[in-house]
């Protein structure tokens, strides 16, 4: 775990020290899980943002895209049940007036029973060597199918007791579980109380309760008010999809973990509109679909899985998140929800305005069933930074050992594409070649023209934002209109004819090696 959290804080120093990423309002000493994106950051994010919306909207003829306004009419959370409902149980360690999130203090125990399972199940490993059997080591191992069973049964209780909504029952549980402060020990917490995580704020020109708008916790309901709007625009048939990229805001009560949890965030979002009836089918291929959309970019499989929720929201009749292996453990990536039509229905029910679609081929008017996707812009991309960013044993410029810092993003989101680098600028025609090339490669891709520092640094420097590709001008470049090209994790170098740069590295770096 040690070295996991070691990796952790080489990440983060990493975003910052890359220009990455780095936390809000800094100079005044941050601002509690905010973050501002710096250069090589926001190109990542676009690029991860562009990936998405090709993938769901250009590469779906049944797929359309909208951009709504975070401010919608406070009705709107009212009918969605984000009013009544949106909230997160909360308690409060009266001798450390820490602030925390009652069913995550059990959730760390559930965890930590979870890891002596795996500890055991690895020390077994390691004793019988190739022929262990650990389906069988893990259901008769006295020791460790207690601990499952442990763990199993303390996370049915909490999953019951959050769909009750039941706070005292939460209390007992975390007294039962004698569960102590993290940062003091103290086991003397206040009443767990539900907290809404809607950050609110008012129109200017209405006082009270009247005037009160919300900043939109999620980006859904932007979609569903515009169903109609959508469907009569385009004329597209159910099945249908709308996909929107925006941000959302929680107030996260126990905000940690850098980019994964913020108060302000980015959202991807589809909503597909379905027959009734139809939804466990959708359900499985939009599963699939997605989960090859995460594997499309390299990401580990064995650092993916699907996790079915124990605890239904409530306008869901299935739901499941793909997680994936963060620095800190499996955690959620993205969910996949079966929304019947709860939301469609109550924004029907509310606003007095019909929601439904005439379905020519069954001759009959519906209020759609919705499947949705929605994954995190930002948890997206601390996903891929965790596993992209890698230390590597290189021989040094003697052929001594030395490390190199590398980013293995996919080339199709690198935010540069291709560095430019004459070989030694104290010769007047290589930095004025390598500025021509750089001038003609600029028009296609993100370039970096870069003549600072003796060479290899320059190449570890680009290794370490991730771009794919490193042209270099040299002496022979002036005889014969050849450079060579760096490939950033073979480190390769082929010597080719300038005016083959720009067509080999596009089509490397092409977003359409994603969809093949
Ligand atoms: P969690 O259980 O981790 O709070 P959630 O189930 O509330 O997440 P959803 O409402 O399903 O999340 O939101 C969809 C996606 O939005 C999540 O899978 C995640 O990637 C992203 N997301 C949600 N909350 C945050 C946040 N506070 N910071 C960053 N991303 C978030």
């Amino acid at each position: 775990m040690s070295q996991q959290v070691d990796q952790f804080k080489k990440l983060v120093a990493h975003c910052k020290e890359y220009g990455f990423i780095f936390q809000s309002s800094e100079i005044y000493d941050g601002l509690s899980a905010v973050y501002d994106y710096g250069p090589y950051g926001s190109e990542l994010k676009n690029n991860i943002k562009n990936y998405w919306w090709r993938a769901m909207v250009q590469m779906h003829e049944n797929i359309t895209g909208i951009d709504a306004a975070i401010f919608m009419h406070p009705k709107t959370w009212k009918a969605s049940g984000h009013v009544d409902a949106f909230n997160d149980p909360l308690v409060d360690n009266k001798d450390s007036k820490k602030r925390y999130r009652a069913d995550q203090l059990v959730e760390g125990v559930i965890d930590k029973i979870n890891e002596k399972a795996e500890k055991e199940v690895e020390k077994a490993r390691k004793r019988f060597g190739e022929s262990f059997d650990e389906a069988l080591y893990r259901e008769t191992n006295p020791r460790v199918s207690e601990y499952l069973k442990q763990a199993l049964d303390i996370e049915k209780r909490l999953a019951q007791l959050m769909k009750d909504g039941d706070m005292a029952g939460l209390k007992a549980l975390i007294e039962e579980l004698e569960i102590a402060d993290p940062e003091s020990g103290s086991r003397n917490w206040t009443e767990v109380r539900q907290f809404n995580l809607m950050f609110s704020t008012q129109l200017g020109n209405i006082a009270g309760e009247e005037g009160k708008l919300y900043l939109r916790p999620e980006t859904a309901q932007g979609i569903f008010v515009n169903f109609l709007n959508v469907q009569k625009s385009t004329r597209l048939k159910v099945p249908f999809g709308i996909a929107q990229i925006g941000k959302a805001f929680r107030n996260e009560i126990v905000a940690r973990q850098f980019i994964f949890r913020m108060r302000e965030f980015e959202q991807m979002e589809m909503q597909f509109f379905i027959r009734p009836g139809e939804e466990m089918k959708w359900y499985e291929y939009w599963k699939a679909a997605r989960m090859k959309w995460h594997t499309a970019l390299g990401t580990p499989p064995e650092m993916l899985r699907f996790k079915d929720h124990d605890n239904l929201a409530h306008y869901a009749n299935a739901a499941v998140d793909i997680q994936f292996e963060f620095p800190f453990g499996f955690k959620e990536l993205e969910g996949i929800h079966s929304r019947t039509d709860f939301d469609l229905k109550s924004h029907q029910e509310l606003s007095g305005k019909k929601l439904q679609y005439f379905d020519t081929e069954l001759n009959e008017n519906y209020v759609p069933y919705v499947v949705e996707t929605s994954v995190g812009c930002d948890r997206m991309f601390l996903a891929l930074m965790s596993y992209a960013l890698q230390e590597e044993a290189v021989p040094d410029a003697k052929g001594e050992d030395a490390t190199r810092t590398v980013l293995r993003l996919h080339p199709a989101l690198a935010p540069v594409k291709c560095a430019v680098l004459p070989l030694i600028r104290n010769k007047e025609e290589l930095p004025e070649k390598a500025r021509e090339i750089f001038n003609d490669l600029k028009q296609s891709f993100l370039c970096q023209y870069d003549d600072k520092d003796a060479i290899g640094r320059r190449y570890r420097r680009q290794d370490a934002i991730g771009t794919p590709f490193c042209v270099t001008v040299d002496f022979e470049t002036i005889e014969n209109n050849t450079v060579t090209l760096r490939e950033r994790d073979s480190m390769v170098q082929e010597r080719i004819p300038i005016s083959e740069i720009e067509g080999i590295v596009r089509q490397r770096t092409d977003m359409k090696l994603l969809f093949s």
